[in-house]
């Protein structure tokens, strides 16, 4: 009688931390602060998006932040070169928890076409990516998919950041 009235009460504790962690997220993927990381040509297609045709503001997205610690999404736009490395991490690292990262065109995810000595082949060397937006530059359409996805993956805790947050500490 006893182990079952305790089993019962960690099972309500456990269904009702999952209903606040629901709740958390329904309200962190509805309201996401993009922090810009604009560096080439793409620059165009993220103010496509935010612009009032594809509207970006109607998925929750629409303030963009110019200080990474007012911001959880972090949008990187265009090529990231080797020496930009550092400054991108350093961007990444004074945003809020949690926090969540799209590579917005293929210079972003894997270099594009420059295979050079000073490209990056892809920002995801420095920071974890959350969900990539292949084109060259992506059409704003996918870029309203990518969103949508990303907001699925936060609703599930499936994000970087979701994932080391629900991660014991190390000592
Ligand atoms: S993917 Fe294309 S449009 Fe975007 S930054 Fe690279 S070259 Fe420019």
């Amino acid at each position: 009688m006893g182990l079952e009235l305790t089993t019962t009460r960690l099972e309500d504790a456990a269904g009702w931390a999952k209903k606040a962690r629901d709740a958390a997220n329904w309200g962190r993927k509805y309201s996401l602060f993009t922090y810009p990381f604009v560096t080439a040509c793409c620059g165009m297609e993220f103010m496509s998006v935010a612009a009032s045709k594809y509207d970006i503001a109607r998925f929750g997205a629409e303030f963009p932040r110019f200080s990474p610690r007012q911001s959880d999404l972090l949008m990187i736009v265009g090529t990231i070169t080797e020496r930009q490395g550092p400054v991108l991490r350093r961007v990444y690292d004074q945003m809020a928890e949690p926090k969540w990262v799209i590579a917005f065109g293929v210079c972003a995810s894997t270099g594009g076409f420059y295979q050079n000595y000073s490209a990056m082949p892809g920002a995801d060397q420095v920071v974890p990516v959350d969900v990539y937006i292949p084109g060259c530059p992506p059409r704003p359409e996918q870029v309203l998919d990518a969103l949508i996805l990303l907001q699925r993956r936060i609703q599930e805790s499936r994000g970087h950041s979701q994932v080391a947050e629900a991660q014991p500490a190390r000592r």
